[in-house]
């Protein structure tokens, strides 16, 4: 009943359109932009085309335009570009253009302005329409610390610094491992740099393949901060990997040379505890030291080290540090690598499949020297060990030679602990912020 009453209704429903009268001339739509082209219409009131206004007598035709007594604008530095050449494209005259170059030049490199650095400039008012109009100030920032600003006083143009104040600071970036190291370590804001140098770091305390997906990293990187809130990130102080919460390495840009110690690097508590140099291989021992007979040669004879089973191209690791004495091909050695720890102490690595070091190097404990091969006498991949007390070799496992180490400094283990603290527990509010 209801349907059949609305059905009723709309059958009735009137028409709304409005009726259309016949226009006198019919017109096409060029006609109508020419008729709107004449009404003098500004786009803010509806002008739908980007037609000029036709002139009519009320449109009165310029001499000339006026001339803006000053021009701002900002202009960027490109790639492969010159301060000059920029200058001059944003309307600067050859000779101001030259003489700023030279100003800048002064203060900072010219090829350390970075591309992409902004100019804010301003140009004043020309004596004559043919000339370019004179620069009357510039200013722009070649460092996060330093502002430069040229300005035209009665004398010329005058070149002022203006440091600006940074703070220092730091940055803690921290994450799981997941599939990549570096990937994730980039992702959760490192700079490529100091992702590097934190690879480098726990390379030497951490063999990577015993660094899980579900550890964690954790590294610190300088950070300038100015005023305004801009930042640059900068170098790497500390790295560390941490699992269950528990740290597994923990390294502070310490030595002079800025490299990475641990605070057992610097109380030789690693080297004390094991009393024994570091193993040269992620790999189990497969044959010792003493007389045996040879895999190869089949008769039996003295085996000057011990073997260990390892895969084809596993890094081998300096057991401590050392001077590279021999790097090369040496005889049934295959590629073979010597060390020299000093104080008439020496480690060999043979049948190595590719060599990471050349002779003269000096190699700190844990940094890889080679891999693991099969040249030489050898019958698969592994890494023969020796080590030489006086130019003998010895039982490699009977050693127990702690490393050399330069008498402990308990203030320098103070001032490290301190360090840590301090990089560790900086307020969050410092830590956080955009990394470039
Ligand atoms: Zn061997």
């Amino acid at each position: 009943m209801l349907v059949g009453l609305l059905v009723f209704a709309a059958m009735f429903w009137p028409r709304f359109a409005p009726l259309e009268a016949a226009p006198l001339i019919a017109l096409d739509e060029t006609a109508q932009n020419e008729f709107r082209a004449q009404s003098l219409q500004p786009f803010s009131a509806g002008s739908t085309q980007g037609r000029h206004f036709a002139a009519s007598e009320v449109v009165l035709r310029l001499a000339a335009a006026p001339e803006r007594p000053q021009i701002q604008l900002s202009a960027t530095i490109g790639e492969n570009d010159s301060l000059p050449r920029m200058l001059q494209r944003a309307g600067v005259g050859s000779g101001d253009a030259g003489q700023v170059a030279a100003m800048v030049a002064s203060a900072v490199p010219l090829s350390g302005i970075v591309p992409g650095t902004r100019f804010s400039i301003t140009l004043g008012a020309r004596s004559n329409a043919a000339d370019p109009r004179p620069l009357t100030a510039l200013g722009f920032r070649p460092r996060l610390d330093l502002g430069l600003v040229i300005d035209r006083q009665a004398g010329g143009l005058v070149l002022t610094r203006k440091p600006i104040a940074v703070e220092m600071t730091s940055l803690r970036v921290q994450g799981l491992v997941g599939s990549s190291l570096y990937r994730s370590a980039r992702a959760a804001g490192a700079p490529p740099s100091a992702v590097q140098d934190y690879l480098r770091a726990i390379d030497q305390a951490v063999p990577f393949e015993d660094i899980a997906p579900t550890d964690t990293f954790d590294l610190v990187v300088s950070y300038k901060r100015v005023a305004g809130g801009d930042g640059e990130a900068g170098d790497l102080l500390y790295a560390g990997v941490a699992r269950g919460g528990q740290p597994r390495a923990q390294l502070l840009r310490w030595g002079p040379d800025g490299s990475f110690r641990s605070l057992a690097d610097l109380t030789g508590a690693g080297q004390a505890e094991s009393g024994l140099f570091g193993a040269p291989v992620a790999g189990h021992l497969t044959s010792g030291y003493g007389m045996r007979r040879h895999p190869i040669l089949g008769y039996v004879r003295m085996h000057s080290g011990v073997d260990y089973a390892a895969s084809w191209g596993s890094p081998i690791y300096a057991v401590t540090d050392g001077r590279v004495q021999f790097a090369g091909w040496h005889g049934g050695h295959g590629n073979y690598v010597r060390l020299d720890h000093g104080g008439g102490i020496g480690t060999g690595y043979g049948h190595m499949s590719r060599l990471a070091v050349t002779p003269g190097m000096m190699v700190r404990r844990g940094q890889i020297i080679g891999y693991v091969g099969s040249t030489g006498l050898s019958t698969g991949a592994h890494l023969h060990y020796e080590v030489y007390r006086g130019g003998q070799t010895v039982d490699p496992m009977s050693v127990r030679m702690v490393q050399r180490q330069q008498t402990i400094d308990p203030r320098q283990i103070a001032a490290f602990k301190a360090r840590l603290q301090a990089l560790l527990t900086a307020r969050p509010s410092t830590l956080v912020g955009p990394a470039r």
